[in-house]
């Protein structure tokens, strides 16, 4: 989520507008979420206005509070936590997780492609230097494993042998890029 939350307050609900991005490489989307009001009635006269939860779980409860939930907007507490948990029980996301806490402390990036650092923090045992290496390594092999493989594209010609890098770039698919049609 990016810049603030804009809050256009109605009779019986907000409205909230924010923008949001799935990852750093996606692009933008400005967001309207209307999040309905509800009121309980007061002891003494009056009453307490609450958010209902508009979840796509279809949670539907009374909240004092809204939490960023991604690309569910702002949803109660609860909703928020439970898209953590089933984040943080997938097995890749947990070694993900498990090999950055190691990098940090070594003084690394969170980038698990990046190379872990020689040199040992000062104040750091060796010994807690060589552990954290271990568990960084460990566990980004964990990840890697469990990732599906990645496969560009094969061409291959009616034979079904497999056409060269040379052969891809006179493929009539190749022809229909902008790139090329600008050569051509
Ligand atoms: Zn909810």
């Amino acid at each position: 989520m990016g810049g603030s939350v804009e809050i256009m307050p109605h009779p019986d609900a907000v409205v909230l507008s924010f923008a949001w991005r799935a990852a750093e490489t996606e692009t933008w989307c400005s967001v309207e979420q209307r999040v309905p009001l509800t009121t309980t009635p007061v002891h003494f006269g009056g009453a307490r206005k609450w958010f209902r939860c508009t979840s796509t779980a279809g949670c539907g409860r009374r909240c004092a509070l809204l939490y960023f939930n991604g690309r569910e907007g702002f949803n109660c507490r609860r909703c928020c936590k439970l898209a953590y948990m089933t984040q943080s029980e997938n097995p890749r996301f947990r070694a993900i997780i498990r090999a950055q806490r190691a990098r940090q402390r070594l003084g690394a990036g969170p980038n698990l492609l990046d190379p872990l650092p020689e040199r040992r923090p000062r104040y750091m045992h060796r010994h807690t230097f060589a552990r954290l290496w271990g568990r960084a390594l460990l566990a980004a092999e964990r990840c890697w494993s469990m990732q599906r493989p990645w496969r560009p594209p094969q061409r291959r010609d009616a034979r079904g042998r497999f056409l060269s890098a040379d052969a891809e770039v006179t493929d009539n698919s190749r022809r229909r890029s902008p790139y090329s049609r600008a050569r051509q």
